[in-house]
């Protein structure tokens, strides 16, 4: 269709022109230390597996299945050498909405658990779960007594460098890696000091502008566009962006 043609063409100057315009220049490569802490975002079947829901991909997805690929290729490093893995769940009760999402990651329907790849780490005693019920899993791991499970987990392991890969770049990665940018800021999450985000590791879901013209209410998403703003705005808070890891 021709239409479809011109919108692929518009598309891809786009992303050209944001390229340009608002690069992201990874920072050096990043060298895996034994002070660094793997942080997963939400690899769960209701963002990533197809079919999975309202806010799963309708069809097979390369840059999904790029993270999903790489959060387990690294998470398999960090277990074999008992290195610190710290993983977020999206997770909901069925009488609470996330607005503006539509109902997604319900308890009991298997979206909120891991990706198949990754469902090992369920068990895996070097990893640390928590489920969330909010983008931000900063916020998310606040307990009522003010405590917080993810700065524990930093204190615990001593980790000076949180290592980040999971979905959305642009909303669950960012609105964590914002966050927990600013409680280093004032001295909440000792003796952490970096945030570094692995770009492959990380993906977006995709809504093209054509698709949701024809969803009332929607927002359009094209996905490489709002993945490049993502690192682009997490790497304006102060979070290092590498698109390649070096074994220690
Ligand atoms: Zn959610």
């Amino acid at each position: 269709m021709g239409s479809e043609g011109t919108y692929d063409d518009a598309g891809a100057a786009a992303i050209d022109l944001l390229r340009t315009a608002a690069p992201v220049r990874p920072d050096a490569d990043h060298l895996l230390t034994t002070r660094t802490g793997l942080v997963i975002v939400d690899v769960v079947n209701g963002f990533c597996t197809v079919g999975a829901g309202n806010l799963a991909p309708v069809t097979p997805n390369k840059q999904i299945e790029k993270m999903v690929e790489e959060a387990g290729r690294l998470a398999k490093v960090f277990c074999d050498r008992n290195w610190p893995v710290f993983a977020f769940l999206d997770t909901h009760y069925p009488d609470k909405p996330e607005p503006p999402f539509p109902p997604h990651c319900i308890i009991g329907s298997g979206e909120e658990n891991f990706v198949p790849a990754l469902e090992w780490l369920e068990n895996d005693p070097n990893v640390t779960i928590r489920r969330k019920d909010c983008i931000d899993g900063y916020l998310a791991s606040f307990e009522k007594d003010g405590s917080n499970v993810f700065g524990d987990w930093i204190a615990k392991f001593q980790i000076q460098t949180v290592l980040v890969v999971g979905i959305c770049t642009d909303y669950c990665v960012l609105d964590f890696a914002s966050s927990t940018l600013a409680a280093r800021n004032i001295g909440r999450v000792p003796p952490l000091q970096d945030v570094v985000i692995y770009s492959e590791g990380c993906a977006t879901f995709d809504l093209p502008v054509e698709v949701a013209i024809n969803i009332k209410g929607a927002l359009a998403h094209p996905q490489d566009l709002m993945h490049h703003m993502g690192l682009y705005m997490a790497k304006s808070r102060g979070a290092k962006i590498v698109d390649r890891i070096i074994l220690e």
